[in-house]
């Protein structure tokens, strides 16, 4: 993130005369030492440049393009900047794009406004006429208006520039397959050469025998030290030890092979733990709450979503977690859903400080293995879906609300977010259902649905919102009117 950056690039003109260039030029150098200072911004803001001529654009796309800090370009006309030069560069971005679209006063000066004060800050048609071109071009862009002293507008700029790190994220992110994913399951098939070529990612899979050969290297020393650091974070609420050191075995072994395939994701399946005494649980939850994706049954397109919308989370590692929809409570006016997963739930989502348990594992064969159980914190979330439709790619996503666990559940032994979605369950399910969202999602506390509008717009693929004000009826025309638009567009 350190070595990450964002342009700031003010359009005009020549037709003002020098000193007003170079008041613009001084105040926007102004502004980015004001933006950067709030600490509303996730990383540096650099001033490029207040172009004025089409070769000036052009030159600082292709810089942008080329350079790898580069993670977005943001645009501004505090004048008025004639936008047909602005179309050799912006045919050529593919950098991420935001025009804000601000003004350098807060007020009109009363008794100082003459028409020197309106050449020197008519933002109010510059920034029009420059949003018309990317209109017309129809490129994906944020627009975000407001004055730049503004709190919220800083922090909707911040939230952007996180989701612009989300796709640089993206574009260069690597997924480990431990084995294949889980058999005669649909929805965690997908094309993996479409993904890479729409999202990036880089998809494969890597032998279970493998991951078992370097398991047997890792040595007790290594060990201890993982249970230090297991007994720092979490309570050991189990006199089976053993487990938990097997857990570490399997956990360090994972984190080798995944650093040294600069791997941020990865997905295995209980169905092929060959040589494995375990299916990993801690061992899985751990690595999740250090940033890397995670997806159960194989599902690799959701552990990319989680290692993804991790990243674009506070600090590189927010609440947001690999998430099954198990099980609803539909006692009339009293619904929710009960999500977790048979072991790998972040402890990044817990309320408290999560226990290590061990009990028997129902399904696979195996050892009981060691896992976090906690309880999901309350607050307002949503859940992320990724399927591949056939051609095309569909984020879907649910606004939540995460609360309390209403009940106990003393016997069941994994961790459990417990949540009200929008507009209601059944009408939530019916419409979630309806447009083929995944049991497995991506539940996040930090990352707003705009945030992933935003990241769906950027990628070019399909973006679904269930929100409080969402009816079947309505969605089922959207879908219908997505169907046709995508296939207007091509099957990219
Ligand atoms: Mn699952």
């Amino acid at each position: 993130m350190n070595n990450k950056e964002f342009w700031f690039v003010v359009g005009s003109q020549f037709l003002y005369g020098p000193e007003v260039l170079e008041t613009v030029a001084a105040r926007a150098q102004e502004m980015v030492d004001t933006l950067n200072a709030t600490g509303n911004l996730p990383c540096k803001l650099v001033y490029k440049v207040t172009a004025k001529t089409n070769q000036e654009i052009t030159q600082v796309v292709r810089e942008a393009n080329y350079d790898e800090r580069c993670c977005g370009v943001i645009t501004w006309c505090h004048t008025f900047s004639p936008s047909k030069m602005w179309i050799n560069g912006l045919v050529n971005l593919q950098k991420p794009y935001c025009h804000l679209a601000t003004q350098y006063n807060l007020e009109i000066p009363n008794e100082e406004i003459d028409m020197d004060f309106m050449n020197l800050n008519q933002a109010a048609h510059g920034d029009r006429e420059h949003g018309f071109i990317a209109a017309r071009l129809r490129m994906p862009r944020k627009v975000i208006a407001g004055y730049w002293k503004d709190e919220e507008v800083q922090r909707r700029l911040g939230r952007w520039m996180r989701t612009a790190l989300g796709v640089a994220f993206s574009k260069t992110l690597k997924v480990m397959r431990f084995g294949d994913n889980m058999r005669e399951v649909a929805v965690t098939e997908g094309d993996k050469v479409e993904v890479q070529a729409q999202l990036g990612w880089q998809v494969n899979t890597w032998a279970v025998g493998d991951l078992v050969e370097v398991m047997n290297q890792v040595t007790e020393e290594e060990i201890d030290a993982l249970m230090e650091v297991y007994r720092a974070s979490y309570d050991i609420a189990t006199d089976n030890l053993e487990a938990v050191r097997y857990q570490a075995r399997e956990e360090i072994a994972m984190k080798k092979m995944l650093d040294a395939e600069g791997c941020m994701a990865f997905s295995n399946t209980f169905q092929d733990l060959h040589g494995m005494e375990q299916l990993p649980g801690l061992a899985s939850q751990h690595l999740m709450a250090q940033g890397y994706g995670y997806g159960g049954e194989g599902d690799w397109k959701v552990s990319a979503m989680t290692a993804i919308m991790k990243a674009m989370g506070e600090h590189g590692n927010g609440a947001s977690a690999f998430m099954e929809d198990y099980t609803y409570h539909l006692l009339p006016g009293n619904e929710y859903s009960l999500g977790a997963h048979m072991l790998e739930v972040c402890p990044s989502l817990a309320a408290g400080r999560a226990r290590i348990e061990t009990h028997p594992l129902g399904i696979g064969g195996k050892k009981d293995p060691a896992r976090l159980v906690f309880e999901g914190k309350e607050g307002d979330a949503i859940v992320v879906s990724l399927i591949d439709m056939g051609g095309r790619l569909r984020l879907i996503c649910q606004d939540i609300h995460c609360v309390r666990p209403i009940m106990e559940m003393p016997n069941l032994p994994v961790a459990r977010v417990m949540w009200k979605a929008e507009p209601s369950l059944t009408t939530g399910v019916e419409c979630w259902i309806t447009a083929g969202g995944a049991h497995h999602t991506v539940l996040s506390y930090d990352v707003t649905a705009e945030q992933m509008k935003d990241w769906a717009n950027i990628m070019g693929i399909e973006f679904v919102h269930i929100t409080k004000d969402t009816t079947l009826e309505g969605l089922e025309q959207e879908l219908f009117w997505n169907d046709i638009a995508w296939q207007l567009k091509g099957l990219r």
